[in-house]
């Protein structure tokens, strides 16, 4: 193994020991969407596990959002999940909520990237829980957290920055504890991860992402995106030494936090949890399922 890797591997291994991502009687899902990061998350987690000897199981879990290149990329995802020798559950949006995610986009006037991240975070929540998963894990580097930091404080939503740490605890017996063990990872240190081991990780992009990356799609984020490659060019580990002061400052203030937390309710209609009567989720079924039924009359007369 090359030094490179296994500086990159250590890193990872050191964050899933200090914040203990992992613990035995974990049921670990890895919500994989074919890319490097998420690509990446499942097979070092998979190899802690195997090198830890922990009573601990991970898998894999895919969303088919019911694009056009969808039923594509699930074969794709099949394919590193073989390679990986991960079992993999997938939930189609399509056939199985009956949700088309462009037409709602059109319906509500809301971009695609906001509704299909509506509909990703409540499935990741509820179909793993539902499979018996402790823990949800993401592939999200350094980069994502960062832009979404720059974000938060440009647009004034400051308490979702105190979100940004390697382990965000459940809140309430229905929510999944989500670990992000690439946290303080380059999104380059993933890709010559999964380069080094063969991992065959997808060359689909999502048509409504024109850079390939989500993040990258907005012009804002892509602007970030390119301060954050600037500080790292000119500035030694700058972004690395930020992410670090972000999360150990989070994590100092957690309990405080918890302490003022609202408490979560459920959803009148699914049952999941939300702080608000009826969830985001069911609202976009409901508005989805009207304006079909209104469609249908009016093609009576
Ligand atoms: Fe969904 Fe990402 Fe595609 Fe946007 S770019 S529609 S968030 S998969
Ligand atoms: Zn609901």
């Amino acid at each position: 193994m090359n030094n490179e890797i296994e500086k990159y591997r250590k890193k990872v291994f050191k964050t899933i020991e200090k914040y203990k991502l992992i613990e035995n009687k974990d049921r670990i899902f890895v919500a994989i969407s074919g890319g490097k990061d998420s690509s990446a998350a499942l097979s070092l987690i998979k190899e802690y596990i195997e090198e830890k000897n922990l009573n601990a199981k991970v898998f894999a879990y895919h969303i088919n959002l019911g694009f056009g290149y969808s039923d594509r990329l699930e074969e794709e995802v099949e394919k590193i999940c073989d390679s990986l020798g991960v079992e993999l559950y997938v939930t189609n949006v399509k056939k199985e909520f009956n949700l088309n995610i462009l037409e709602i986009s059109k319906i509500l006037k809301r971009p695609i990237c906001s509704i299909c991240g509506l509909i990703k975070r409540y499935l990741m929540n509820k179909i793993p829980r539902e499979l018996g998963a402790t823990k949800i894990a993401t592939g999200h580097h350094m980069y994502d957290m960062l832009i979404n930091y720059y974000k938060n404080l440009i647009h004034g939503n400051f308490d979702w920055n105190l979100k940004i740490l390697p382990k965000l605890k459940s809140e309430h017996p229905k929510q999944l504890t989500k670990i992000r063990p690439l946290i303080f990872a380059y999104p380059h240190e993933n890709k010559m991860y999964c380069e080094y081991k063969n991992i065959p990780i997808t060359k689909i992009s999502c048509p409504y992402s024109p850079n390939f990356c989500c993040y990258l799609s907005r012009r804002e984020d892509y602007k970030i995106f390119q301060i954050l490659e600037f500080s790292d060019k000119n500035f030694n580990n700058f972004n690395l030494e930020l992410i670090r002061g972000i999360t150990r400052f989070n994590k100092r203030i957690e309990k405080t936090i918890e302490a003022k937390k609202e408490n979560y309710m459920e959803c009148e209609i699914c049952g999941e949890p939300t702080n608000q009567k009826i969830c985001g989720f069911c609202k976009l079924k409901l508005i989805y399922q009207k304006q079909n039924m209104d469609n249908k009359i009016s093609n009576l007369y």
